[in-house]
């Protein structure tokens, strides 16, 4: 049930979190953190709730029935204390959250201009808050790192963040942009925060600044948005910005999608070659068309293969120069309502073509707040129920879904057939994707 030890994703610093706790700090309110994930059991928690006035929970649709679980503990250890609750579920699924009677203030959107009176005066608020965030990013104070808790490991460089495969450590996870204006069904990142402006080109490059010195030597970073490359123009003024005035020319992870990277080539080229946008994350999703329209990525395979000739052609050039080439964190979405066996294999197809990538392969998840999850739950073949969000990288989550074939497939068990429609070159690499399923 508890996730132990946590994976260094889980150890990294959560910005929304951090955000919040440090307006809270800086207006008198002291919050203590603690994470379920610490947990070996739940009897363990009635000792750590014991004595507080409220509980604060980010519940997400996958920690929802934790944060069921918890509210009931904290309320049989303080029967005064109150619950108030937040976060992506809140947004999505209030039915759900407003069902749950020791919830005591639901907080929909986001919370950083209205958590500070939420707190110190819940009851002057009905029981479902709408909340209100600030308009641009711009507004937002700078997050207090040391305000997160320092996990003591031999070699943790906290409060930055350990290497972990994408970038030599320390790591910054930083934000530049909160919005993805795209609307793929599978996402509900659009239903969960209105528009908003992104942080200034030089706000970012200063925190980057501001943590090399204070912390670092930064080794690398992340830029945590769901949507970096978009926005040409603030990406143009960071190509002319980041290489001049960042202490160093840090390689990052950021995302990107392929249509976009198709529109504008040149913008791209030159993002991975100026400011060593190392580490590419781009939600290919599929290799076949049809599955690419199920989801309304509204991008195409001839898109996807663009994108990756294009990073191939780069790498090579750069690699041939003695420099580190850039890789592709591929993220790939298998067992969708309507996906053929042919659709899947040209999906492992297109995996094969990238020259070098870390894949990220997940099985749907129809999760709430996203147009397909909704439409699945309502269709009654959701099998992810309020007591089960899922956990595991491989729990099936759609009724008549074969994920034994998925399985295998994963396992190169239809290799044959993969390479039935591949040239000779690609044939000879390995089809086994096994290791790459995570959690959707
Ligand atoms: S999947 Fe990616 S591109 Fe699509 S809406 Fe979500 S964040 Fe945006």
């Amino acid at each position: 049930m508890f996730v132990r030890p946590a994976g260094a994703h889980d150890r990294w610093q959560d910005h929304g979190l951090g955000l919040l706790r440090t307006i809270l700090k800086s207006n008198g309110v002291e919050t203590d953190l603690f994470s379920t994930r610490l947990l070996r059991t739940w009897d363990e928690l009635h000792a750590r709730v014991a004595g507080y006035d409220q509980l604060i929970m980010n519940v997400r649709s996958y920690t929802f029935p934790f944060a069921f679980q918890a509210a009931k503990i904290f309320k049989q250890v303080n029967p005064n204390g109150l619950v108030i609750t937040g976060g992506m579920h809140a947004t999505v699924a209030p039915d759900e959250m407003e069902a749950i009677p020791a919830f005591d203030r639901i907080c929909q959107g986001p919370g950083e201009n209205i958590i500070v009176d939420l707190l110190k005066d819940p009851h002057a608020f009905p029981r479902l808050v709408i909340g209100q965030g600030a308009k641009s990013m711009s507004d937002w104070q700078m997050m207090d790192r040391t305000m997160w808790p320092n996990p003591n490991l031999p070699e943790f460089p906290w409060p930055l963040e350990p290497e972990c495969g994408w970038g030599p450590g320390p790591v910054a996870t930083i934000i530049t942009s909160r919005v993805c204006p795209w609307q793929c069904v599978f996402c509900n990142e659009a239903s969960y925060i209105p528009n908003m402006g992104r942080k200034s080109v030089d706000q970012v490059i200063d925190e980057l600044n501001f943590l090399d010195d204070k912390f670092g030597p930064i080794g690398s970073f992340v830029i945590h948005d769901s949507m970096f490359f978009q926005s040409p123009r603030w990406l143009q003024e960071w190509i002319e910005k980041y290489p001049r005035k960042a202490h160093k020319r840090w390689s990052y992870w950021a995302a990107g999608r392929s249509d976009t990277v198709r529109q504008w080539p040149d913008l791209f080229e030159a993002l991975v070659r100026e400011t060593n946008w190392n580490i590419i994350s781009i939600g290919f999703e599929s290799g076949s068309d049809r599955v690419l329209k199920i989801l309304n990525k509204e991008c195409t395979a001839e898109d996807n293969y663009f994108a990756i000739d294009l990073l191939n052609k780069i790498g090579d050039d750069l690699e041939a120069r003695g420099y580190i080439p850039p890789k592709f964190w591929a993220n790939i979405m298998l067992g969708i309502p309507g996906e053929t066996r042919e659709d899947a294999y040209d999906t492992i197809r297109m995996l094969k073509r990238m020259k070098r990538v870390l894949p990220s392969i997940s099985y749907y998840a129809p999760y709430p707040g996203s147009a397909l999850g909704y439409q699945l739950i309502a269709e009654g073949k959701s099998r992810m129920s309020k007591e089960n969000y899922h956990r595991y990288p491989n729990d099936e989550k759609v009724k008549g879904i074969d994920y034994k074939f998925y399985n295998q497939l994963l396992k190169g068990k239809f290799e044959r057939d993969v390479n039935a429609k591949l040239p000779q070159f690609l044939r000879d690499k390995s089809g086994v994707y096994e290791g790459a399923l995570i959690k959707a």
